[in-house]
């Protein structure tokens, strides 16, 4: 393993911080605020232009094929300037990855070059139920065979990016009697009718990533919807959560970074007692401890991206990342803030946003207790 980055990597990393800071920095406020919706939209065209919505997918299918260390170090970037971006575009590529590993070959000719070349805002994921959140297997979301067709219906909750994603991966129970073997995944299309959005969420942070209920009434698509095998959602969803995980540990760690960054260059400037503060020992020492906290999230962070990029099982691997990551990101924002003072709580400047865009982070594709029941059954499971 290398700790550097590829000459590969560290042009999509620059490529990325160039993108973050000229484009996403100024709307990052704005969407805070419910504005910039338009600059928001396009910014996600221009970084599937930039070939960053298909970062792990093969280039046959308009991807850029340049791997998940990549994809890590890109949402890291893009997340220092706008987590909802960061975030809608982790998604996306999440989708794609799916979509990629088990798609027919006519849904990938169809709906990968659609995701990877922007004609697709974002692509959204329909797990999440109000009964079955960190248990998913609890979904009631049903999909019924007729004919030649499926039938869905039931409802979704918290899809990010559902009111203008073109297309959703959603997971139904297809055989009600088989427990999670009875859970199948299709791929819906945006346009397909017996699908109604539901209004957004009014959420803490990350606002300008949208976060609706979807829900399907008689929603009708071919067989060729179904998404691998009948049977196999759950086992999907599970894998693919894992390397979701991946993005959002990085997401959590471009957060925590900019939150930190914005810190130090103020300890530098602001003066009490005659000097400047960044001589207090109290606040060097958070620096300290933060820093070494992030550089460890990072670390962890590559070796799930590096594990999964070289085909080995990095699922472990993932949530030790996405739980140290996270939760050392909102430390991170929380501190930042201390530093700061009274200035760090007001939305003139942009920590307060950071705290809230970051707190999600210990939440969403899997809460924190939900990772160290992975990790711990994981190992728990090489000694028994
Ligand atoms: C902004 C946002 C975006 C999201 N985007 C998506 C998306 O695009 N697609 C999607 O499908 N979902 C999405 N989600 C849903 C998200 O993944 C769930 O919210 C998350 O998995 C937790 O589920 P829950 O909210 O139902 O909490 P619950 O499962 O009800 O958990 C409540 C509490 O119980 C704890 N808990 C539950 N089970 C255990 C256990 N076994 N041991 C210990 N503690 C436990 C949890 O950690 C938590 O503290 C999103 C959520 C948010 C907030």
């Amino acid at each position: 393993m290398h700790l550097s980055l590829t000459e590969e990597q560290a042009l999509i990393q620059s490529t990325a911080r160039r993108f973050a800071q000229s484009e996403l920095a100024a709307n990052a406020n704005l969407l805070d605020r419910h504005e910039g919706r338009e600059a928001f939209l396009r910014n996600l065209k221009s970084l599937a232009n930039l070939g960053f919505m298909g970062l792990n997918v093969k280039t046959e299918y308009g991807g850029s094929e340049v791997g998940v260390v990549a994809f890590s170090v890109a949402v890291t970037e893009l997340s220092r300037a706008c987590a909802s971006t960061a975030v809608t575009l982790s998604v996306s590529n999440m989708v794609a990855e799916i979509i990629q590993a088990v798609g027919s070959d006519s849904q990938k000719d169809t709906y990968l070059p659609k995701i990877c070349g922007g004609d697709y805002a974002a692509a959204g994921f329909c797990l999440t139920e109000s009964g079955a959140g960190s248990d998913p297997a609890a979904m009631s979301t049903t999909a019924v065979r007729e004919g030649e067709d499926w039938i869905l219906n039931g409802s979704k909750i918290f899809v990010t990016s559902a009111e203008y994603a073109g297309i959703f991966v959603v997971w139904a129970v297809t055989d009600a009697n088989a427990a999670k073997q009875g859970i199948s995944c299709f791929l819906v299309e945006a346009g397909n009718s017996g699908i109604s959005i539901g209004k957004p969420e009014n959420k803490m942070g990350q606002v300008g990533s949208s976060t609706n209920s979807i829900h399907f009434e008689n929603c009708r698509v071919s067989a060729t919807a179904l998404l691998g095998r009948e049977g196999q959602g759950f086992k999907l969803a599970v894998g693919e959560l894992a390397g979701g995980r991946i993005g959002i540990a990085s997401l959590a760690l471009g957060v925590g970074l900019a939150a930190m960054d914005y810190a130090r260059e103020y300890l530098g400037e602001r003066e009490q007692f005659g000097q400047k503060i960044g001589n207090f020992q109290g606040l060097q020492w958070m620096v300290a401890d933060r820093y070494t906290e992030l550089e460890a999230a990072r670390l962890l962070t590559m070796k799930a991206a590096f594990e999964k990029e070289q085909g080995l099982a990095f699922s472990t691997a993932a949530s030790m990342a996405k739980l140290f990551s996270s939760e050392k990101a909102n430390d991170a924002c929380y501190s930042a803030i201390q530093i700061l003072g009274g200035a760090g709580y007001t939305k003139d400047l942009p920590l307060e946003r950071m705290a809230r865009d970051v707190r999600v982070t210990t939440i969403y594709e899997g809460t924190s207790e939900i990772q160290r029941v992975i990790i711990s059954r994981d190992l728990l499971r090489e000694v028994n």
